[in-house]
């Protein structure tokens, strides 16, 4: 095993809240400068900008996972990473159909930037991406698998868009086995949420939506290899 630094959970300029700033090569960039060794590019209900990213990124020394940060039906938000992009495309295309058919007003929610891997923009996603999809939480491990992901609740110590604040616990018939805990000193502060730790694999990332966001070389889990299966030894 090796100490893997981490940051699964970055936003780019898809994001309406994220930064027109968030090009694929300036959150690549920020990544290794921070030194770490292992992100993943989780924007809201979209994989669009990962093929980018995952194409500026193939000689860069870092791995880089296809995620998105998807929103369900309950309105919890859920990191899904992937083993490969054509499994995280294979779900975009699932959850863009799951999306009520609300277009973006870019005055209100700001751009859904889609760039290549030179960050020229080639897009613009039309349909708002902070909605909820149609896809309850229960089905989202059964989705993982169909489409080579693995999948765990985000931030479940914020008040809002949590599995916490939405259903007051986790559902242990969901089968999940990692949770992201926002701000964890807070958290484990409580000790009434001390059992999550026994419970669970926490992770702890930046939820970045700005550059200078992006996570230091502070987060670390142990992997066999610093790859999606070294992840999802440890995670599933
Ligand atoms: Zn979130
Ligand atoms: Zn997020």
């Amino acid at each position: 095993m090796k100490p893997v630094f981490y940051d699964l959970h970055i936003h780019s300029c898809l994001s309406p809240c994220g930064d027109n700033d968030m090009t694929v090569n300036n959150l690549l960039n920020m990544s290794l400068l921070k030194e770490l060794d292992m992100i993943a590019l989780t924007d809201h209900n979209s994989c669009k900008n990962c093929p980018a990213l995952m194409d500026a990124a193939k000689d860069a020394p870092i791995a880089v996972l296809p995620g998105m940060e998807l929103t369900t039906a309950e309105e919890i938000h859920m990191v899904c990473l992937f083993s490969s992009l054509d499994g995280a495309m294979g779900f975009d295309s699932y959850v863009w159909e799951r999306l009520p058919d609300i277009q973006n007003d870019v005055r209100i929610f700001g751009d859904q930037l889609i760039l290549d891997k030179e960050d020229s923009i080639i897009g613009q996603e039309k349909k708002l991406l902070v909605n909820a999809a149609s896809i309850e939480i229960g089905e989202v491990s059964g989705l993982m698998r169909r489409f080579g992901g693995l999948c765990y609740p985000a931030h479940i110590d914020r008040s809002s868009y949590s599995i916490l604040s939405n259903l007051g616990f986790i559902p242990p018939e969901y089968g999940f086995h990692t949770v992201e805990v926002a701000n964890p000193s807070r958290f484990f502060a409580d000790r009434h949420n001390l059992s999550i730790k026994e419970w669970y694999t926490v992770i702890t990332s930046s939820d970045a939506h700005y550059l200078e966001q992006i996570s230091e070389r502070e987060h670390c889990i142990h992997l066999d290899t610093a790859d999606f299966s070294g992840l999802a030894a440890r995670l599933l």
